[in-house]
C-alpha cells in the first residue's frame, strides 16, 4: 500500500515548517520515505519565501513560531497558491486549540496534534494523499474538458463543413463561420432566422421533406438545396446531414452540417457541357456541309470529315498522311500563302480565299480558314485545323463560269419543294468522253479550256426555264425543270449534242469534243437530288460503254418511251408524205334552234402499225418538233378543200379549224398563205374560225397582236378553246377581238353538285355575251348537259351526245336530215 503510494508519489514535495528543529526532523524523518522531497523552514517567512520558489504539494505547518506564526504563513500561502489547491495541515501542540481553529479559518485543510504517531501520521497522509490525487486529477479532467470543449467550439466555428443548430421550428441558434461564408451572412446575422427562409423558393419543399424524414428518422442527408450567397448573388448547392439531438435542458435541437456542393455541382455540370460541346464538335465535324482538315505540326493529314470527301472527292484513306499540298491547284497566288503563314505564326489563325483542284479536276475557290492549336502548356503546335466553307452555291465555276455542283441541288430542292414538283425534272448528266486522255495528251490548261468552250455551249443552248452546272471534272448536269415533254428533251438533247460535237480550236490544234450524256427523271427514276445524280450517271456511263458519243435513258422502259417517240417523229415525217392523216368534223350545233351550222375538223392519224393515233398522243410531239408547221398546212388545205363540199349543201356554214401556237408564233406565218389557199379553193375566209388556245393570249409580243388581227381583217373568225382551264381572263378576249369563246369540257361536264364551277360556266357565258362573244359548249354528253347550257344561255353546243367526230361523208348526210 505504501509503495503503492510511493509510486503515486515519486514527484510530491512536501515542506516541514517548525522552529523547533527537532520537531522538523521528526516529521521529515516520517515523510521520507513517502515524498520524493522533502523541504523543511524552521520560521513562517522562511515557509512563506520557500513555498513562493518551490511550490510544495502538501505543507505541515506549526502553530506557534518566532515572527510570522502559522496562522499568518497559512493565509499567506493560501493567497499565494490561488486556485490551486495544496493542502496544509497544521501540527499543534497540547492548547493550542483556539489557534488551530484560527489556521483552519485560515485556509487550514486539516490538523494534527502532537506528539506524532507513525502509523497514525502515514494513513493520516495517505488519506490526505489520495483527497490531493483526486483533486487533481478532477483538476485535469476539467482542464481538458475544458480544453477540449474550446477545441471542439473552435472545430465547430472553424470548420470548413456548415455548422447548424436549430430548434424544432427551424430558428437558428448557432451557426458557424463556415455557413455564415457560404451563405454571406455576418456571425450575428443568422441567429434567429428561420433556416427555410434562407432557402430559393423552389427548394424549400426539399427541405420540408427532409425535416418530415428527420422526425421520424432522427437523422436524413437532404437532396442538393439550392439558394444564393446574400453578398455575391452566386448560386450555391447544399446537402445537409441533419440530427436530432437534445441539449443540457432535455430541448430537442437540430443540428446540421451543411456541405457545399457548389463546386461539385458546377464541376459536373460543366463537365456535362464539356461532354456535350465534344459531341457537337464530334457531330459538328461529322455532318457540317464546311469541309474540315486536321494535320499535325508536320502538314500532315491526320482527319477529315465526311464533307471533306464530298467535295474534294479525296476518301479519307485518301487523304490522310497526304498534305493539304493534295488539294494545290497551283492558281492559288503565292502571296496568299506567305500571308497565310505568316498571319499563322504571329495570330495562329488565318482566313482566305484559295483555288483548289478537286480529284476530278475541278477548280474551285474556297473560302479557307486555318486555326493553329496549341499545347495548353508547353504552347508547341498540335495541330492545324482547316475548315473549307461548302461551296458557295451561288459561286460558279471559275473555269466554266457555270454554277457548281451544290448550286444544281439547290436548285433541284426547290423544284421539290415547289409546286411544279407536280411535273417531270430532267436531270441530263454530261461528260466529255476521253477527256483524262485529252488532259494528258494537251495539258491540263488545254483541258480547261475546253471545258470553258463546252460551257459556253451549253450555256447558248440552254433553254430559258432550264439549270445549268458542272457538277465534276468534266461533266455537267442540266436540270430542265418545266414541264418537260419527251419529244422537248429528245430534241434539246440532239441540239446539245450536236453542239458540243463541234469542233473546238485550243492553242492552235483543233480538238473534236466527244460528248455522252445520261437523262433521269424525277419523280420517277429517284426522288432526291443524289439519286437522280446516280440514275443520270448511270445512263451516261452506259451511253459510254455502248461506244460514247451519244445519250441514253435511266431507265429500260424510259428508253423505250423515248425510242417510241424517236420512232413517232420519224414517222411523221412519213405520215404527210404516205397520207396516213385524215380529218374527222365533229358537228357544232346551234342550242336554240338544233340548226347543224358548224363542225370542228380534229386531225386523225392512221399509223400502219399502230393504228388509229389520236392527236392527244402526237400534236405536242409534232409542236416541238416543227412537224406541226406542215401538218397544220395540211389540215388547212385538206379542211378548206372538204369546205367546199360542205358549203354546197349549207351555204352558212363555218368549219372551225385547231391553230397550233406553233403556227402563229411562227416567223414564216403570213395571212397572206392562208388567204391564198382560200382563194384557191374559192371560200370567203368568213367560213373559216380558228381556234386558239388560251395560251396564244398571254404574249406580249405585238407581233402575235398584229397577227390577230390581220387574221380577223381578213375575215377569219377566231375563237377561244378550252376557255376556263389557263388563264380565264376576259381581258384579251376583249383585246384580240375573239368571235367565239368555247368553253372547256370540264365545266360542261361538271356534275351538278360542282356550284362552283356551274355559277362561272353561267358568268362565262353572261360576260361572254356582254363582250359580244358567242358561246360554244364542248363535250356535250348527256341529254341533261345540254338543257342546262341551252338554259343559261349558251349559244352552240358539241360533245359526243350530239355527234361524235365522224367522217366527212357522215357529216354531209347528217346536215341533209332534215
Ligand atoms: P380540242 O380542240 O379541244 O378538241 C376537242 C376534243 O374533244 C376532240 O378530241 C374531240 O374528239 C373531243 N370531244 C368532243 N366531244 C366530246 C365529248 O362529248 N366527250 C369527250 N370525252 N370528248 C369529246 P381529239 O380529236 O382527240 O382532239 C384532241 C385535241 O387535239 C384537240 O382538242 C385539239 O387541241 C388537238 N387537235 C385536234 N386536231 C387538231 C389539228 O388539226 N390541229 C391542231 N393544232 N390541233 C388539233
Ligand atoms: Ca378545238
Ligand atoms: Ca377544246
Amino acid at each position: 500500500m505504501l509503495e503503492n503510494l510511493k509510486t503515486g508519489m515519486e514527484s510530491l514535495c512536501v515542506m516541514v515548517v517548525d522552529d523547533d528543529p527537532l520537531a522538523v526532523k521528526v516529521v521529515a524523518q516520517l515523510l521520507r520515505p513517502l515524498a520524493c522531497q522533502v523541504l523543511t523552514a524552521c520560521s513562517g517567512e522562511e515557509a512563506v519565501e520557500l513555498f513562493n520558489r518551490q511550490r510544495p504539494d502538501i505543507i505541515y505547518m506549526d502553530v506557534q513560531m518566532e515572527g510570522m506564526d502559522g496562522i499568518e504563513a497559512t493565509r499567506r500561502i493560501k493567497a499565494l497558491a490561488g486556485e490551486q489547491w495544496v493542502p496544509l495541515v497544521i501540527i499543534s501542540g497540547e492548547g493550542d486549540t483556539k489557534a488551530v481553529a484560527e489556521c483552519l479559518n485560515a485556509g487550514a485543510d486539516d490538523f494534527y496534534r502532537k506528539p506524532i504517531n507513525s502509523t497514525f501520521f502515514h494513513a493520516k497522509f495517505r488519506t490526505l494523499y489520495r483527497a490531493l490525487s483526486m483533486q487533481r486529477s478532477l483538476v485535469t479532467m476539467s482542464e481538458q474538458l475544458k480544453q477540449s470543449q474550446a477545441r471542439y467550439r473552435n472545430l465547430f466555428l472553424r470548420a470548413p463543413i456548415g455548422y447548424l443548430v436549430m430548434d424544432t421550428k427551424g430558428l437558428i441558434i448557432e451557426s458557424n463561420r463556415a455557413l455564415q461564408a457560404l451563405l454571406g451572412y455576418a456571425p450575428d446575422q443568422l441567429k434567429g432566422r428561420r433556416w427555410i427562409d434562407l432557402l430559393d423558393r423552389e427548394d424549400r419543399d426539399k427541405a420540408f421533406a427532409s425535416a418530415n424524414i428527420l422526425q421520424v428518422e432522427g437523422e436524413t442527408v437532404s437532396p442538393p438545396i439550392q439558394t444564393r450567397n446574400l453578398v455575391t448573388g452566386a448560386t450555391i448547392y447544399m446537402e445537409v446531414h441533419a440530427l436530432l439531438d437534445q441539449n443540457e435542458q432535455g430541448e430537442t435541437q437540430i443540428h446540421c452540417n451543411i456541405i457545399d456542393l457548389t463546386e461539385r455541382v458546377l464541376a459536373e455540370r460543366e463537365t456535362n457541357a464539356l461532354l456535350n460541346r465534344l459531341s457537337v464538335a464530334a457531330d459538328v465535324f461529322e455532318y457540317t456541309r464546311d469541309s474540315i482538315l486536321v494535320t499535325d505540326a508536320e502538314l500532315r493529314i491526320i482527319d477529315v470529315n465526311p464533307a471533306f470527301t464530298d467535295i474534294s472527292g479525296y476518301s479519307r484513306e485518301e487523304a490522310l498522311g497526304q498534305t493539304p499540298q493534295l488539294l494545290n491547284s497551283g492558281l492559288t497566288p503565292a502571296s496568299i500563302y506567305h500571308d497565310m503563314w505568316q498571319t499563322l505564326a504571329s495570330t495562329d489563325f488565318w482566313r482566305g480565299e484559295v483555288i483548289n483542284r478537286r480529284k476530278d479536276g475541278q477548280v474551285t475557290a474556297e473560302n479557307l480558314a486555318i486555326t493553329t492549336v496549341r499545347d495548353r502548356e508547353s504552347g508547341g503546335i498540335l495541330y492545324y485545323v482547316g475548315v473549307m466553307d461548302r461551296l458557295n452555291p451561288h459561286r460558279d465555276d471559275l473555269i466554266t463560269g457555270l454554277p457548281q455542283r451544290a448550286a444544281l441541288r439547290q436548285h433541284m430542292v426547290g423544284i421539290i419543294e415547289s409546286q411544279s414538283a407536280q411535273q417531270d425534272t430532267a436531270l441530263v448528266i454530261m461528260g466529255l468522253d476521253g477527256f483524262k486522255e485529252i488532259n494528258t495528251a494537251l495539258g491540263v490548261a488545254s483541258g480547261d479550256l475546253l471545258l470553258k468552250e463546252i460551257g459556253n455551249r451549253i450555256r447558248k443552248l440552254l433553254p430559258a426555264d432550264c439549270f445549268a452546272a458542272r457538277t465534276g471534272g468534266d461533266e455537267f448536269g442540266i436540270l430542265m425543270s418545266a414541264s418537260v415533254d419527251q419529244a422537248s428533251m429528245h430534241q434539246f438533247l440532239e441540239a446539245l449534242l450536236e453542239q458540243t460535237r463541234q469542233p473546238c480550236h485550243i492553242g492552235g490544234e483543233s480538238v473534236y469534243p466527244r460528248v455522252s450524256a445520261g437523262l433521269a427523271i424525277y419523280p420517277e427514276d429517284a426522288r432526291d437530288f443524289e439519286g437522280l445524280m446516280q440514275c443520270a450517271d448511270e445512263a451516261m456511263q452506259s451511253a459510254k460503254r455502248s461506244g460514247g458519243n451519244r445519250w441514253e435513258y435511266f431507265r429500260k422502259s424510259r428508253k423505250d418511251e423515248i425510242l417510241a417517240v424517236k420512232h413517232l417523229l420519224d414517222d411523221l415525217r412519213a405520215a404527210l408524205q404516205n397520207a396516213e392523216f385524215f380529218l374527222a368534223y365533229q358537228p357544232i350545233f346551234d342550242l336554240r334552234s338544233g340548226r347543224l351550222l358548224k363542225a370542228e375538223a380534229l386531225l386523225r392519224w392512221n399509223h400502219p402499225e399502230r393504228g388509229l393515233v389520236g392527236p392527244a398522243d402526237f400534236i405536242p410531239a409534232a409542236e416541238h418538233s416543227g412537224k406541226i408547221l406542215a401538218i397544220g398546212q395540211w389540215v388547212f388545205e385538206n379542211a378548206s378543200r372538204d369546205l367546199q363540199s360542205l358549203l354546197q349543201i349549207e351555204p352558212a356554214f363555218q368549219l372551225s379549224i385547231n391553230f397550233s401556237a406553233k403556227q402563229i408564233f411562227d416567223s414564216n406565218f403570213d395571212v397572206g398563205t392562208y388567204i391564198q389557199l382560200l382563194t384557191d379553193v374559192d371560200i370567203p375566209p368568213s367560213h373559216i374560225v380558228l381556234e386558239f388556245t388560251e395560251g396564244v393570249m398571254l404574249t406580249e409580243e405585238k407581233v402575235i397582236a398584229d397577227r390577230l388581227h390581220a387574221l380577223r381583217a381578213a375575215g377569219f373568225e377566231i375563237a377561244i378553246d378550252d376557255f376556263g382551264t389557263g388563264y380565264s381572263s376576259l381581258s384579251y378576249v376583249d383585246r384580240f377581238n375573239f368571235n367565239y369563246l368555247k368553253i372547256d369540257q370540264s365545266f360542261v361536264r361538271a356534275p351538278r353538285s360542282d356550284s362552283k364551277k356551274q355559277a362561272l360556266c353561267r358568268a362565262i357565258v353572261s360576260m361572254g355575251h356582254a363582250l359580244d362573244l358567242k358561246i360554244i359548249a364542248e363535250g356535250i354528253e348527256t341529254e341533261a348537259q345540254q338543257a342546262l347550257l341551252e338554259g343559261i344561255g349558251c349559244d352552240y353546243g358539241q360533245g359526243y351526245f350530239l355527234g361524235r367526230p365522224m367522217p366527212l361523208d357522215a357529216l354531209k348526210a347528217l346536215m341533209k336530215k332534215p
